[in-house]
């Protein structure tokens, strides 16, 4: 990620504002959500050459063929979550580290993990400098993190062909797993929770766009 001054004017805050508005339009409900949005400056995770749409409720690229993901879908997983001070979160598809930081203003302990080298180390740099604290790793995501298992909450941030069966292991009971599935073009959002060792509840959402998720249990 390129240097850019971190500046957060009343402009970038007027455009912040009305994306929270069309965000609010479009069914977000949770206000801690919208709040955390609001708060967040989106430019600052962008490439200076996109930084003017950032803003907009689009998906933008951030190097390495991936993407930040669009506003609404971050707010979409963020709500499905539930977040709770406290708790402990897992995110697969660090990216540019924009829905890692949402989760950690709502006051999760944030664990994340990047399975592009570059991207990795870019945003662990950008984040150390913005001072916002999550433990990043460099990998594949898809078999999750055994060893800081199991976790309150675990958000998939590519789209998986299938549900990786590790994921749903590493849950705490009670804990919920946010996990686009589907084809390599479009996916259906998963809320899965678990309600015991071996029983979970599902709940469907049409209509998602991801990059692919790679990896073992993944698209490779
Ligand atoms: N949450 C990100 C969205 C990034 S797009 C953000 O807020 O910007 C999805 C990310 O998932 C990409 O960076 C991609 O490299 C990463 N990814 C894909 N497969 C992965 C895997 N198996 N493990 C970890 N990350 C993966």
């Amino acid at each position: 990620m390129p240097l850019l001054k971190l500046e957060d004017t009343y402009l970038h805050k007027g455009k912040r504002k009305a994306l929270v508005a069309l965000l609010r339009e479009k069914g977000i409900k949770s206000e801690r959500v919208l709040d955390a949005i609001n708060k967040l400056p989106r430019h600052f995770f962008f490439d200076s050459a996109l930084v003017s749409h950032a803003y907009e409720d689009k998906a933008f690229p951030i190097g390495e063929g991936q993407t930040i993901s669009q506003p609404y879908t971050v707010a979409f997983q963020t709500e499905l979550l539930d977040i709770k001070p406290g708790d402990k979160v897992l995110e697969i598809g660090t990216g540019s580290g924009y829905q890692g930081s949402i989760l950690h203003l709502l006051g999760a302990e944030v664990f994340t993990i990047e399975y592009q080298k570059k991207l990795y180390e870019g945003t662990k740099r950008f984040l150390a400098r913005l001072g916002i604290e999550m433990k990043l790793f460099y990998g594949d995501g898809t078999g999750g993190l055994p060893e800081n298992a199991p976790f309150d909450k675990i958000i998939v941030t590519a789209g998986a062909p299938v549900v990786p069966e590790s994921l749903v292991q590493q849950l705490k009971i009670g804990g919920i797993l946010v996990i686009p599935v589907g084809s390599r073009g479009k996916q259906t959002m998963l809320k899965i929770t678990k309600k015991s060792t071996k029983e979970v509840q599902r709940e469907e959402y049409e209509g998602f766009a991801f990059v692919p998720l790679l990896g073992k249990e993944g698209w490779n």
